[in-house]
Protein backbone atom coordinates (compact mmCIF):
# COMPACT_ATOMS: atom_id res chain seq x y z
CA UNK A 1 0.00 0.00 0.00
CA UNK A 2 1.60 3.50 -0.91
CA UNK A 3 1.68 5.24 2.56
CA UNK A 4 0.13 8.23 3.83
CA UNK A 5 4.40 9.58 4.36
CA UNK A 6 5.34 8.85 1.07
CA UNK A 7 2.79 10.88 -0.56
CA UNK A 8 3.61 13.61 1.89
CA UNK A 9 7.38 13.25 0.83
CA UNK A 10 6.24 13.30 -2.97
CA UNK A 11 3.93 17.13 -1.59
CA UNK A 12 6.82 18.37 0.27
CA UNK A 13 8.89 18.37 -3.27
CA UNK A 14 6.02 19.76 -5.64
CA UNK A 15 6.33 23.58 -6.56
CA UNK A 16 2.28 24.38 -5.34
CA UNK A 17 2.66 27.54 -7.55
CA UNK A 18 3.01 25.10 -10.52
CA UNK A 19 0.35 22.52 -9.29
CA UNK A 20 -1.90 20.70 -12.03
CA UNK A 21 -5.51 19.43 -11.85
CA UNK A 22 -4.90 16.11 -13.33
CA UNK A 23 -7.64 13.40 -14.25
CA UNK A 24 -8.38 10.98 -17.07
CA UNK A 25 -10.00 12.08 -20.05
CA UNK A 26 -13.47 10.56 -19.37
CA UNK A 27 -16.54 10.84 -17.12
CA UNK A 28 -16.12 14.53 -15.71
CA UNK A 29 -12.85 15.33 -17.04
CA UNK A 30 -15.35 18.38 -18.73
CA UNK A 31 -16.27 19.98 -15.12
CA UNK A 32 -12.52 19.12 -13.74
CA UNK A 33 -10.95 20.97 -16.27
CA UNK A 34 -13.17 24.13 -16.70
CA UNK A 35 -13.31 23.82 -12.52
CA UNK A 36 -9.96 23.70 -12.39
CA UNK A 37 -9.12 27.09 -14.98
CA UNK A 38 -11.80 28.59 -13.02
CA UNK A 39 -10.15 28.37 -9.54
CA UNK A 40 -6.70 29.30 -11.12
CA UNK A 41 -5.39 26.01 -11.43
CA UNK A 42 -3.84 24.34 -14.44
CA UNK A 43 -4.97 21.13 -15.77
CA UNK A 44 -3.57 18.30 -17.70
CA UNK A 45 -6.01 15.64 -18.82
CA UNK A 46 -4.36 11.54 -19.83
CA UNK A 47 -6.08 10.74 -22.62
CA UNK A 48 -6.25 7.62 -24.86
CA UNK A 49 -5.26 8.58 -28.80
CA UNK A 50 -9.48 8.41 -29.48
CA UNK A 51 -10.73 10.72 -26.78
CA UNK A 52 -7.31 12.97 -27.30
CA UNK A 53 -8.46 14.81 -30.23
CA UNK A 54 -11.60 15.63 -28.54
CA UNK A 55 -10.29 17.30 -25.09
CA UNK A 56 -7.61 18.94 -27.03
CA UNK A 57 -9.78 21.49 -28.93
CA UNK A 58 -12.02 22.16 -25.64
CA UNK A 59 -10.89 26.01 -24.12
CA UNK A 60 -10.82 24.79 -20.73
CA UNK A 61 -7.98 21.96 -21.42
CA UNK A 62 -4.49 22.90 -20.92
CA UNK A 63 -2.71 19.87 -21.62
CA UNK A 64 -3.16 16.33 -22.84
CA UNK A 65 -0.84 13.94 -22.23
CA UNK A 66 -1.93 10.88 -24.50
CA UNK A 67 -1.33 7.06 -23.30
CA UNK A 68 -1.93 3.72 -24.97
CA UNK A 69 -4.55 2.59 -22.14
CA UNK A 70 -6.38 4.39 -18.74
CA UNK A 71 -4.52 1.34 -17.17
CA UNK A 72 -0.58 2.71 -18.27
CA UNK A 73 -1.13 5.52 -15.67
CA UNK A 74 0.25 2.54 -13.24
CA UNK A 75 3.63 2.43 -15.80
CA UNK A 76 6.32 3.65 -13.71
CA UNK A 77 7.31 6.33 -16.13
CA UNK A 78 3.97 7.99 -16.31
CA UNK A 79 3.95 7.93 -13.14
CA UNK A 80 7.68 9.91 -12.68
CA UNK A 81 6.09 12.28 -15.23
CA UNK A 82 2.91 13.13 -13.21
CA UNK A 83 4.93 13.63 -10.19
CA UNK A 84 7.42 15.60 -12.00
CA UNK A 85 4.56 17.93 -13.25
CA UNK A 86 3.50 18.28 -9.83
CA UNK A 87 0.09 16.80 -10.30
CA UNK A 88 -2.85 15.95 -8.52
CA UNK A 89 -4.98 13.58 -9.28
CA UNK A 90 -9.17 13.61 -9.09
CA UNK A 91 -10.47 10.23 -8.88
CA UNK A 92 -13.97 9.92 -11.08
CA UNK A 93 -15.74 6.56 -12.26
CA UNK A 94 -14.20 5.42 -15.13
CA UNK A 95 -11.07 6.71 -12.92
CA UNK A 96 -11.78 3.91 -10.61
CA UNK A 97 -13.35 1.08 -13.37
CA UNK A 98 -10.05 1.25 -15.31
CA UNK A 99 -7.42 1.65 -13.16
CA UNK A 100 -9.38 -0.40 -10.13
CA UNK A 101 -9.09 0.40 -6.65
CA UNK A 102 -7.11 -1.81 -6.04
CA UNK A 103 -4.20 -1.17 -8.03
CA UNK A 104 -5.08 3.12 -6.96
CA UNK A 105 -4.49 1.82 -3.05
CA UNK A 106 -1.58 -0.51 -3.95
CA UNK A 107 0.85 1.48 -6.90
CA UNK A 108 -0.19 4.14 -7.62
CA UNK A 109 2.03 6.86 -6.33
CA UNK A 110 0.69 10.62 -7.37
CA UNK A 111 -0.61 11.96 -4.58
CA UNK A 112 -4.79 12.37 -5.18
CA UNK A 113 -7.13 14.03 -3.76
CA UNK A 114 -9.24 12.53 -0.82
CA UNK A 115 -8.87 8.93 1.02
CA UNK A 116 -7.95 6.37 -0.78
CA UNK A 117 -9.65 3.58 1.21
CA UNK A 118 -13.23 5.33 0.03
CA UNK A 119 -12.69 3.43 -3.11
CA UNK A 120 -12.20 -0.05 -1.80
CA UNK A 121 -15.12 0.57 0.29
CA UNK A 122 -17.51 1.51 -2.16
CA UNK A 123 -16.65 -0.89 -4.80
CA UNK A 124 -17.48 -3.48 -2.56
CA UNK A 125 -21.45 -4.29 -2.55
CA UNK A 126 -20.57 -5.81 1.52
CA UNK A 127 -18.50 -3.20 2.24
CA UNK A 128 -20.88 -0.29 1.71
CA UNK A 129 -24.21 -2.18 2.62
CA UNK A 130 -21.94 -2.38 6.37
CA UNK A 131 -21.11 1.30 6.37
CA UNK A 132 -24.62 2.13 5.54
CA UNK A 133 -25.86 -0.26 8.41
CA UNK A 134 -23.30 1.14 10.80
CA UNK A 135 -24.78 4.51 10.22
CA UNK A 136 -27.89 3.43 10.75
CA UNK A 137 -29.53 4.25 7.34
CA UNK A 138 -32.36 1.66 5.76
CA UNK A 139 -31.09 -0.95 3.16
CA UNK A 140 -32.63 -2.48 0.97
CA UNK A 141 -33.86 -6.02 2.71
CA UNK A 142 -31.20 -9.00 0.89
CA UNK A 143 -31.75 -12.92 0.61
CA UNK A 144 -29.00 -15.45 0.81
CA UNK A 145 -30.62 -17.99 -1.09
CA UNK A 146 -32.70 -17.82 -4.15
CA UNK A 147 -35.03 -20.03 -2.26
CA UNK A 148 -35.81 -17.37 0.34
CA UNK A 149 -37.45 -14.80 -2.34
CA UNK A 150 -41.05 -13.27 -0.55
CA UNK A 151 -41.12 -10.75 -2.99
CA UNK A 152 -40.08 -8.77 -5.94
CA UNK A 153 -36.11 -8.49 -6.13
CA UNK A 154 -33.77 -7.21 -8.41
CA UNK A 155 -31.06 -9.35 -8.79
CA UNK A 156 -27.73 -7.85 -9.23
CA UNK A 157 -23.97 -8.43 -10.55
CA UNK A 158 -20.90 -7.24 -9.21
CA UNK A 159 -18.01 -4.44 -10.95
CA UNK A 160 -19.49 -1.40 -12.46
CA UNK A 161 -21.33 -3.10 -15.17
CA UNK A 162 -23.40 0.11 -15.08
CA UNK A 163 -26.80 -1.68 -14.46
CA UNK A 164 -26.01 -4.87 -17.07
CA UNK A 165 -27.46 -7.96 -16.64
CA UNK A 166 -30.04 -6.70 -13.91
CA UNK A 167 -32.99 -8.65 -13.80
CA UNK A 168 -36.32 -8.28 -11.68
CA UNK A 169 -38.11 -12.09 -10.13
CA UNK A 170 -40.58 -12.69 -7.78
CA UNK A 171 -39.97 -16.73 -6.97
CA UNK A 172 -36.71 -18.98 -6.57
CA UNK A 173 -37.82 -20.54 -9.88
CA UNK A 174 -38.06 -17.74 -12.11
CA UNK A 175 -34.49 -16.38 -10.92
CA UNK A 176 -33.31 -19.99 -11.89
CA UNK A 177 -34.81 -19.80 -15.05
CA UNK A 178 -33.61 -16.28 -15.82
CA UNK A 179 -29.80 -16.42 -14.48
CA UNK A 180 -29.69 -19.53 -16.81
CA UNK A 181 -30.29 -17.37 -19.80
CA UNK A 182 -28.39 -13.57 -18.73
CA UNK A 183 -25.64 -12.96 -20.88
CA UNK A 184 -22.67 -12.60 -18.52
CA UNK A 185 -19.44 -14.62 -17.85
CA UNK A 186 -19.99 -17.76 -15.45
CA UNK A 187 -17.87 -15.87 -13.14
CA UNK A 188 -19.85 -12.96 -12.76
CA UNK A 189 -23.03 -15.15 -13.01
CA UNK A 190 -22.49 -16.88 -9.55
CA UNK A 191 -21.17 -13.64 -7.36
CA UNK A 192 -25.22 -12.68 -7.89
CA UNK A 193 -26.70 -9.88 -4.95
CA UNK A 194 -30.41 -10.57 -4.62
CA UNK A 195 -32.26 -7.54 -3.07
CA UNK A 196 -35.34 -6.55 -2.25
CA UNK A 197 -36.84 -4.27 -5.24
CA UNK A 198 -38.40 -0.80 -3.54
CA UNK A 199 -40.48 0.81 -5.06
CA UNK A 200 -40.53 4.54 -4.59
CA UNK A 201 -38.50 7.66 -6.79
CA UNK A 202 -35.52 7.55 -6.57
CA UNK A 203 -32.56 10.65 -6.10
CA UNK A 204 -29.42 10.77 -6.44
CA UNK A 205 -28.28 13.36 -4.27
CA UNK A 206 -24.66 14.97 -5.08
CA UNK A 207 -22.50 15.70 -1.64
CA UNK A 208 -19.70 17.11 -0.99
CA UNK A 209 -17.85 17.44 2.57
CA UNK A 210 -14.91 19.64 3.42
CA UNK A 211 -12.57 18.25 6.32
CA UNK A 212 -10.89 21.69 6.22
CA UNK A 213 -14.08 23.22 7.61
CA UNK A 214 -15.80 19.84 9.01
CA UNK A 215 -18.57 20.86 6.63
CA UNK A 216 -21.07 18.76 4.76
CA UNK A 217 -22.70 20.50 1.24
CA UNK A 218 -25.24 19.23 -0.97
CA UNK A 219 -24.36 20.48 -4.69
CA UNK A 220 -26.92 19.01 -6.55
CA UNK A 221 -29.53 16.03 -7.29
CA UNK A 222 -30.04 14.18 -10.37
CA UNK A 223 -32.26 10.66 -11.63
CA UNK A 224 -29.94 8.30 -13.53
CA UNK A 225 -31.80 7.48 -16.34
CA UNK A 226 -31.47 3.50 -17.72
CA UNK A 227 -32.50 1.65 -20.71
CA UNK A 228 -34.46 0.01 -20.65
CA UNK A 229 -36.52 0.53 -17.81
CA UNK A 230 -36.95 3.99 -18.36
CA UNK A 231 -38.79 3.43 -21.93
CA UNK A 232 -40.71 0.39 -20.59
CA UNK A 233 -42.80 2.87 -19.25
CA UNK A 234 -43.84 4.93 -21.86
CA UNK A 235 -45.78 1.48 -23.17
CA UNK A 236 -49.05 1.10 -22.07
CA UNK A 237 -49.17 -2.09 -19.54
CA UNK A 238 -51.87 -4.10 -21.53
CA UNK A 239 -49.03 -3.73 -24.54
CA UNK A 240 -46.14 -4.41 -22.04
CA UNK A 241 -47.94 -7.83 -21.10
CA UNK A 242 -48.12 -8.64 -25.26
CA UNK A 243 -44.68 -8.12 -25.89
CA UNK A 244 -42.88 -9.60 -22.58
CA UNK A 245 -40.13 -7.47 -22.36
CA UNK A 246 -38.16 -8.03 -19.08
CA UNK A 247 -36.71 -4.63 -17.51
CA UNK A 248 -32.97 -3.75 -18.01
CA UNK A 249 -31.14 -1.27 -15.61
CA UNK A 250 -28.46 0.29 -18.04
CA UNK A 251 -27.24 3.84 -17.55
CA UNK A 252 -27.79 5.83 -20.30
CA UNK A 253 -27.60 9.62 -18.94
CA UNK A 254 -29.10 11.30 -16.27
CA UNK A 255 -32.04 14.22 -15.54
CA UNK A 256 -32.18 16.52 -13.00
CA UNK A 257 -34.33 16.51 -9.79
CA UNK A 258 -35.26 18.43 -6.80
CA UNK A 259 -36.24 17.14 -3.91
CA UNK A 260 -39.17 17.69 -1.65
CA UNK A 261 -38.28 20.94 0.60
CA UNK A 262 -39.52 19.08 4.20
CA UNK A 263 -37.33 16.47 3.24
CA UNK A 264 -33.79 18.10 3.02
CA UNK A 265 -33.39 17.96 6.63
CA UNK A 266 -33.82 14.02 6.69
CA UNK A 267 -31.38 14.43 3.02
CA UNK A 268 -28.52 16.08 4.86
CA UNK A 269 -28.74 13.48 8.48
CA UNK A 270 -28.00 10.75 5.57
CA UNK A 271 -24.82 12.77 4.54
CA UNK A 272 -23.95 13.61 7.59
CA UNK A 273 -24.31 10.06 9.04
CA UNK A 274 -22.35 8.78 6.42
CA UNK A 275 -19.67 10.96 6.81
CA UNK A 276 -19.70 10.21 10.95
CA UNK A 277 -19.56 6.71 9.87
CA UNK A 278 -16.53 7.02 7.87
CA UNK A 279 -14.14 8.14 10.13
CA UNK A 280 -14.59 5.04 12.10
CA UNK A 281 -14.52 2.43 9.21
CA UNK A 282 -11.52 3.92 7.51
CA UNK A 283 -9.89 6.78 8.78
CA UNK A 284 -9.61 10.06 8.51
CA UNK A 285 -12.79 9.06 6.76
CA UNK A 286 -14.57 10.68 3.58
CA UNK A 287 -12.89 13.71 1.72
CA UNK A 288 -14.83 15.40 -0.80
CA UNK A 289 -17.50 14.36 -3.14
CA UNK A 290 -19.77 11.16 -2.69
CA UNK A 291 -23.20 10.61 -4.16
CA UNK A 292 -25.67 7.98 -2.16
CA UNK A 293 -28.60 6.14 -4.38
CA UNK A 294 -31.48 5.78 -2.83
CA UNK A 295 -35.29 5.36 -3.20
CA UNK A 296 -37.63 7.16 -1.32
CA UNK A 297 -40.52 5.33 -0.11
CA UNK A 298 -44.48 6.67 0.28
CA UNK A 299 -43.76 6.94 3.85
CA UNK A 300 -41.11 9.46 2.68
CA UNK A 301 -37.99 7.02 3.95
CA UNK A 302 -35.01 6.86 2.21
CA UNK A 303 -33.54 3.74 1.16
CA UNK A 304 -30.04 3.37 0.60
CA UNK A 305 -28.73 1.26 -1.86
CA UNK A 306 -25.63 1.95 -3.09
CA UNK A 307 -22.85 4.48 -2.61
CA UNK A 308 -19.87 6.40 -4.54
CA UNK A 309 -16.92 7.77 -2.76
CA UNK A 310 -16.02 10.32 -5.55
CA UNK A 311 -17.71 12.38 -7.49
CA UNK A 312 -20.46 10.78 -9.53
CA UNK A 313 -21.42 11.03 -13.27
CA UNK A 314 -24.85 12.97 -12.53
CA UNK A 315 -22.56 15.85 -11.75
CA UNK A 316 -22.51 16.51 -15.33
CA UNK A 317 -25.79 18.20 -15.29
CA UNK A 318 -24.36 21.25 -12.82
CA UNK A 319 -21.37 22.85 -14.94
CA UNK A 320 -23.00 25.66 -14.00
CA UNK A 321 -24.24 25.02 -10.87
CA UNK A 322 -27.71 23.87 -9.53
CA UNK A 323 -30.84 24.81 -7.53
CA UNK A 324 -28.62 23.81 -4.26
CA UNK A 325 -24.94 25.27 -5.09
CA UNK A 326 -26.72 27.95 -5.89
CA UNK A 327 -28.38 28.71 -2.43
CA UNK A 328 -24.62 28.04 -1.37
CA UNK A 329 -22.61 29.83 -3.52
CA UNK A 330 -23.06 33.35 -5.39
CA UNK A 331 -21.15 31.74 -8.82
CA UNK A 332 -21.49 28.56 -10.38
CA UNK A 333 -20.08 25.84 -8.70
CA UNK A 334 -20.13 22.53 -10.14
CA UNK A 335 -18.79 19.52 -8.41
CA UNK A 336 -15.48 20.01 -10.22
CA UNK A 337 -14.95 23.32 -9.45
CA UNK A 338 -15.44 22.63 -5.77
CA UNK A 339 -12.99 19.98 -5.51
CA UNK A 340 -10.28 22.43 -6.69
CA UNK A 341 -11.40 25.17 -4.73
CA UNK A 342 -10.90 23.16 -1.61
CA UNK A 343 -7.79 22.63 -3.25
CA UNK A 344 -7.19 26.16 -2.89
CA UNK A 345 -8.52 26.36 0.38
CA UNK A 346 -6.13 24.03 1.90
CA UNK A 347 -3.26 25.46 -0.10
CA UNK A 348 -3.70 28.78 2.07
CA UNK A 349 -3.93 27.16 4.96
CA UNK A 350 -0.84 25.12 4.49
CA UNK A 351 -3.24 21.62 5.10
CA UNK A 352 -3.32 20.47 1.60
CA UNK A 353 -1.81 17.02 3.23
CA UNK A 354 -5.47 16.96 5.04
CA UNK A 355 -6.74 16.39 1.82
CA UNK A 356 -4.09 14.88 -0.34
CA UNK A 357 -3.94 11.18 0.01
P1 LIG B 1 -24.53 -0.29 -10.42
O1 LIG B 1 -23.71 -0.61 -9.22
O2 LIG B 1 -24.21 -1.13 -11.61
O3 LIG B 1 -24.58 1.17 -10.71
P2 LIG B 1 -27.01 -0.14 -8.94
O4 LIG B 1 -26.97 -0.89 -7.68
O5 LIG B 1 -26.80 1.33 -8.88
O6 LIG B 1 -26.00 -0.76 -10.00
O7 LIG B 1 -28.39 -0.43 -9.66
C1 LIG B 1 -28.69 0.04 -10.97
C2 LIG B 1 -30.12 0.54 -11.02
O8 LIG B 1 -31.04 -0.50 -10.64
C3 LIG B 1 -30.41 1.68 -10.06
O9 LIG B 1 -30.06 2.93 -10.57
C4 LIG B 1 -31.91 1.55 -9.84
O10 LIG B 1 -32.66 2.09 -10.91
C5 LIG B 1 -32.11 0.05 -9.88
N1 LIG B 1 -32.05 -0.52 -8.53
C6 LIG B 1 -30.95 -1.03 -7.92
N2 LIG B 1 -31.26 -1.53 -6.70
C7 LIG B 1 -32.57 -1.34 -6.53
C8 LIG B 1 -33.49 -1.67 -5.48
N3 LIG B 1 -33.09 -2.33 -4.39
N4 LIG B 1 -34.80 -1.36 -5.66
C9 LIG B 1 -35.20 -0.73 -6.79
N5 LIG B 1 -34.39 -0.39 -7.80
C10 LIG B 1 -33.10 -0.69 -7.70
Amino acid sequence: MISKEYINDILKGYDLNKLKICTLGSHTALQITKGARDEGFENLLLCTKKAAGFYRELPAVDDVLEIDSYGDILLDEIQDELIDRNVILIPHGSFVEYVGSKNIIESLRVPMLGNRLVLEWESDRKMERRWFEEANLKVPREFKSPDEIDCLVIVKFPGALGGKGYFLVKNSAEFHRKLKVIDLPENIKKDYTIQEYVIGTRFYPHFFYSPLDDKLELLGMDIRYESNVDGLVRIPNVIQREIEIDPSYVITGNVPVVLRESLLPDLMNVGRNLVKTSKGLFKPGIIGPFCVEMICTPELEFICFEISGRIVAGTNLFIRGSTYSDVLYDEPMSCGRRICREIGVAIERYKLDEIIY
